[in-house]
């Protein structure tokens, strides 16, 4: 079952138009939100978000914060699955011609259900590696846009070098990963990159630089540098599916002697707090 504008339809049953400039050009925003047993994780925080990256490409919202939250509840009837991450996507919607500038058009709203099975401690505990590379992003990063080809491009060279992500850095400067925030500790300090138009700023990142207050490690909002990646003591990822990911190895380079920090498994255990809570 997904929703597809005002209607709930069988996932083959739904379909857009070819002229849809989400299919042309990629021009629309999406959200990704955790589900944990029935409950939304976080939904004001999604939708807040959802209305920044409306305002920034100018797309009136189609719905209210209630209506939202009713779309949902009703998709959620439909399947029961103890945690799950709902998709939706807004695009401007399909005009009588193909053209880059647009007109005022009626959006299109699709939302979905998707199965959620977060890692468990113990198989995150084993670690995860990654790759560096040069962040050949636009420079507003901030905007969820389903338009990803250099995310996607970067995606790929993860699968194909057998890794959990690419880490992305901009003159010499982690900005994050391709489908992730980026977080170093450092002497017992986190760094990450601060908030702006080179990320996305994600609410696991808002989510983890809580719990590492909770768990009184001191955090500093500045971006590491290459060097200081690969010499970090700890190094981890966050996203709203993946949670918070300890990497232990960054270029082939083992981080930490290849071993979990303890930093982390403290931030974890919060984490997994706020979300029972
Ligand atoms: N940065 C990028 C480029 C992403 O694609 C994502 C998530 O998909 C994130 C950061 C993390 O955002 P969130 O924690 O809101 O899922």
């Amino acid at each position: 079952m997904v929703y597809l504008n005002g209607e709930f339809l069988a996932k083959n049953q739904a379909s857009i138009s070819v002229m849809d400039r989400g299919f042309l050009f990629g021009d629309g925003v999406y959200e990704v939100i955790p589900v944990y047993k029935g409950s939304i994780f976080r939904l004001q925080e999604h939708l807040q978000r959802l209305q920044n990256s409306l305002d920034a490409i100018g797309i009136k919202n189609p719905h209210t914060n209630q209506q939202w939250q009713d779309i949902f509840s009703q998709l959620l009837t439909h399947d029961l699955a103890p945690n799950q991450s709902l998709y939706l996507q807004i695009t401007r919607g399909a005009d009588t011609q193909r053209k880059h500038s647009f007109e005022s058009l009626t959006a299109t709203v699709f939302v979905e259900l998707n199965p959620l099975t977060p890692k468990s401690k113990h198989e995150l505990n084993q670690g995860f590696s990654a790759i560096t590379q040069a962040d050949f992003r636009w420079q507003r990063c901030d905007i969820k846009a389903t338009s990803l080809l250099a995310n996607i491009m970067y995606s790929q060279q993860a699968k194909q070098n057998q890794v959990e992500e690419v880490i992305l850095h901009r003159d010499q400067s982690i900005t994050e990963g391709a489908t992730s925030n980026v977080f170093i500790v450092k002497n017992n300090t986190l760094f990450t990159h601060p908030t702006g138009p080179n990320i996305l700023s994600g609410i696991t990142r808002d989510l983890v630089l809580e719990s590492a207050i909770a768990c009184q490690l001191p955090i500093q909002e500045t971006a590491p540098t290459l060097d200081e990646l690969l010499s970090a003591d700890e190094v981890w990822i966050s996203s709203s599916t993946r949670e918070v990911m300890p990497i232990t190895q960054v270029d082939s380079q083992p981080i930490n002697q290849g071993k979990i920090g303890t930093h982390w498994s403290n931030v974890y255990d919060y984490y997994q707090s706020l979300k029972n809570a």
